[in-house]
């Protein structure tokens, strides 16, 4: 029988950085087909992807997941070599081992034992797995197979994305669904001059002081018992070049920031409302913006309560329900009307050196997912 661990080991060994494969869907593959998986490859760009999936009849449960990883950064920091899995002290370490090589194991495991022990359990079973997560070929990536899903008209009944969504125990944190990201990217324009003649010239930082001001002390909303407040985060300010022409006023101002909108507001009503403030200050300007998701929430379903039970059965707990966090994929895939939660392992290590994860952790998830497949793909 397939063993997590060597499977979980020969992924870390594929150098993913995304949006390279690095052969790690080859080895996904090989697994499903064995165990009666249809294989579609669906690749775009730079970007691999494939659709597998077992069986005709709904309901239709999906796992979703990437084999891509974001970069090891200073090879040196890291105490093992984060390409080629390593065992210590009941951890697997190596890029992708929490984000999300493990979980991904987990799944296929978890399917092959399910399979094993119900060959003809009822509805399907699908995966959909992309090396377009982590990177800016994300549109290359999930909401490219699930275009070619709405084409072929396949109806994603539950879904469970492997994204590592626990905080400090498996389990303790479910997503179940994530708040909405709008980006913003402006120009303020004014006129370039002598700072000894600013009569003459149209300072854009000045302008922009004020605007940017009132921009970051709006309260957009107040967020409910599901969502965090709407908030607006700066990322990047740019105007002039600093050390140099201390008596030039420049002649713009570029001012980056991102919306995490919570269903309160939507991406019109923050589009005016900032436009307006900009008005108010008297600013000249461009604007482009940039939806990249909306936001979404899977509430009181099947899905949600059996994620729950098998939490509960595994674990000894009740997890917490949250739309916290940065987006995921899971964002492309719930507007298709399927129910979707994120559940993987703890969180602690990732994107960061000498990602890990625990083994017995890993089994755990295992454990989980096989059971969530018995509640909702075994006739009773
Ligand atoms: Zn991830």
């Amino acid at each position: 029988m397939l063993q997590t661990i060597s499977l979980l080991s020969e992924l870390i060994n594929c150098p993913s950085i995304t949006p390279d494969d690095a052969n790690c869907q080859q080895i996904l593959k090989n697994h499903l087909k064995k165990i009666g998986f249809n294989i579609t490859d669906l690749p775009k760009g730079p970007v691999k992807n494939f659709w597998a999936k077992r069986g005709n009849n709904a309901p239709l449960f999906l796992f979703a997941g990437h084999t891509d990883v974001v970069t090891p950064g200073d090879l040196k920091a890291w105490q093992f070599d984060p390409f080629k899995a390593t065992e210590h002290d009941d951890f697997i370490y190596g890029r992708g081992a929490q984000d999300m090589k493990g979980p991904l194991a987990a799944m296929i495991v978890a399917t092959a034992q399910f399979i094993n022990k119900y060959p003809d359990h009822k509805g399907s079973i699908g995966f959909l797995i992309t090396s377009g997560e982590e990177g800016s070929d994300y549109m290359d990536g999930t909401p490219h197979v699930m275009k070619y899903l709405e084409d072929e008209s396949e109806k994603i009944d539950y879904c469970i994305v492997g994204e590592p969504s626990s905080q400090h125990q498996l389990g303790d944190t479910i997503r179940h669904g994530r708040r909405g990201s709008l980006h913003a990217y402006l120009t303020v324009h004014g006129k370039q001059g002598h700072v000894a003649y600013h009569q003459l010239a149209d300072n854009p930082i000045h302008r922009a002081i004020s605007a940017i001001h009132a921009l970051v002390q709006t309260q957009w909303d107040e967020g409910n018992q599901d969502f965090d407040p709407t908030s607006l985060q700066i990322t990047s300010i740019e105007s002039g070049r600093f050390g140099e022409n201390n008596n030039v006023i420049p002649n713009a101002l570029k001012l980056q920031f991102n919306f995490r909108y919570s269903p309160l507001s939507n991406e019109d009503n923050i589009k005016q409302r900032v436009e307006k403030i900009l008005h108010e200050h008297h600013v000249n300007y461009d604007i482009t913006w940039e939806l990249s998701g909306k936001p979404f929430i899977t509430e009181n379903s099947i899905l949600s309560q059996k994620t729950a039970q098998a939490i509960q059965t595994v674990m000894g707990i009740s997890p917490k329900f949250s739309t916290g966090g940065g987006t995921s994929d899971a964002r492309f895939i719930a507007p298709s009307g399927a129910q979707v939660i994120e559940l993987g392992v703890c969180n602690d290590r990732i994107h960061q050196v000498d990602e890990r994860v625990n083994i017995e952790e890993l089994q755990k998830l295992v454990r989980i997912y096989y059971l969530l497949l018995e509640s909702l793909l075994v006739k009773t």
